[in-house]
């Protein structure tokens, strides 16, 4: 017999089920809500966050000229490339915008129309600014960002860093959430090392290289792929939950030098080759520049360079990097917001000292990187070096207030120039 009357039995205000022993009810003001349709509102509303943001973000993308002012403020020269890259990422962005307003049911009846993912390869000899342009591409759009080395990952089941390991990384940028993760934006360095070295013969194929492009290409076209969400959970010892993400809507930008590739462009654009004649003579002084070649790249140049037509295929954008010079040196290390020699003025200000560079001796840390031929990486190591005796020595003097380097520092080792407290420092100073 039952001693509960009808009126004391509740029911979910939602699905109607009654409560039981096994079917407590939340009570609210006016009714009641069960497990089950709270699971069932927090998927829903997991999903309206999901859409919300997706418009959001793609509502704030800044525009092409306003991209490329923002790496202005990081970037020194590459203007072809940042001007490249700006409109890329930003009819990226403006696709998924898209395709967002089709989830929300907001989109025009032009729905077939797809528009297709434009993935970017940058071409430049190393030290030119392709990472830094990736990451600050990813920090003005707000997405999260990884690098990969082409060159340290392998086919799955070899020996080496799988190429999924990208997207527990991106995972992991993303905070664990796997729809940032899928705008997030990868940058995969040095992939002209995939490419089947000119020293092999034609008929030779670089299995392991090639097998990287195949295992790239897979991603890059867009699959699910499932990876181990490794990271926040990980206390419970295994290997973590598994997740699935989908890399459609990643853009994939690659990076490499590839090391004369001018030279199948050249042959391409170029008069024949020895032409005799008296226009001879002229040839080799007329050459046109790196910069002049790396801006005429086709794919058919990427083919013969070694990379398979599929892989290039996939990425339709080429930015190509100038080599840099003396002058860009000369602004890398005094013009960006976070130029080297702000930084290190920085530090040395933690210190309570100013730290001064003459323009002389810009100019001659400029040239000696250039001498080195490691592209603006050199300058941090030409930087250290002068600095790392006066590193180590003045945070143990309070009494100094100023820290010359001038060009006898940089061209003789001779010590930077130490002012005190009470004594006059020098003029005609950079920064
Ligand atoms: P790459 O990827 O082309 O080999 P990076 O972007 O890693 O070269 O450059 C290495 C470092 O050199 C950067 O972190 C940055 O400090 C500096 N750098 C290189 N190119 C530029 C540039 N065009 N403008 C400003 N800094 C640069």
């Amino acid at each position: 017999m039952n001693s509960e009357t009808p009126s004391n039995t509740h029911h979910c205000s939602f699905c109607g089920i009654e409560q039981g022993k096994d079917t407590p009810l939340i009570a609210g003001i006016e009714g009641q809500i069960c497990e089950a349709c709270v699971r069932l509102a927090e998927q829903v509303v997991t999903n309206w966050g999901r859409k919300r943001s997706m418009a959001e973000l793609h509502g704030n993308v800044p525009k092409p000229g306003d991209i490329k002012r923002h790496l202005d403020q990081y970037v020194v020269g590459q203007e072809l490339s940042k001007e490249i890259l700006s409109v890329a990422v930003y009819n990226h962005y403006k696709r998924l915008r898209h395709e967002s307003r089709e989830i929300l049911g907001l989109a025009a009846e032009d729905a077939e129309v797809q528009v297709g993912k434009s993935n970017i390869l940058m071409i430049g000899p190393t030290g030119t600014g392709k990472t830094l342009l990736a990451s600050t591409l990813a920090r003005i759009v707000g997405v999260p960002f990884v690098v990969a080395d082409a060159t340290t990952l392998t086919q799955a089941g070899y020996v080496g860093d799988d190429v999924e390991n990208i997207l527990v990384r991106l995972l992991e940028a993303a905070d664990g959430s796997v729809e940032r993760a899928e705008w997030g934006i990868v940058y995969i360095d040095e992939v002209d090392k995939l490419a089947k070295s000119p020293e092999m013969a034609i008929n030779t194929r670089d299995i392991s290289g090639e097998g990287v492009q195949q295992a790239l290409l897979r991603f890059v076209e867009g699959s699910q792929v499932k990876v181990a969400a490794r990271g926040r959970r990980r206390e419970g010892g295994g290997g973590g939950e598994e997740v699935t993400i989908d890399t459609r809507n990643i853009l994939f930008i690659a990076g490499g030098a590839f090391p004369g590739l001018e030279k199948h462009v050249e042959k391409r654009i170029g008069p024949p080759r020895g032409e005799i004649g008296f226009h001879a003579p002229m040839q080799d002084s007329k050459k046109p520049p790196l910069e002049d070649l790396l801006a005429e790249i086709l794919p058919e140049d990427l083919r013969r360079f070694g990379l398979i037509p599929e892989f290039i295929g996939r990425f339709p954008v080429i930015a190509p990097l100038e080599p840099l010079d003396e002058e860009a040196f000369v602004r890398i290390l005094t013009e960006p917001r976070d130029a080297l020699v702000r930084q290190y003025q920085k530090l040395f200000a933690y210190e309570g000292v100013e730290l001064v560079f003459t323009e002389t001796a810009i100019r001659r840390i400029a040239a000696r990187t250039i001498e080195r031929d490691t592209g603006a990486r050199g300058l941090r190591s030409i930087i250290e070096h002068i600095l790392r005796r006066p590193m180590f020595e003045i945070p143990s003097q309070e009494d100094v207030r100023q820290c010359i380097v001038d060009e006898d520092t940089v061209e003789s080792n001779a010590p930077v120039k130490l002012v005190r407290a009470g004594e006059t420092g020098s003029a005609a100073a950079v920064g």
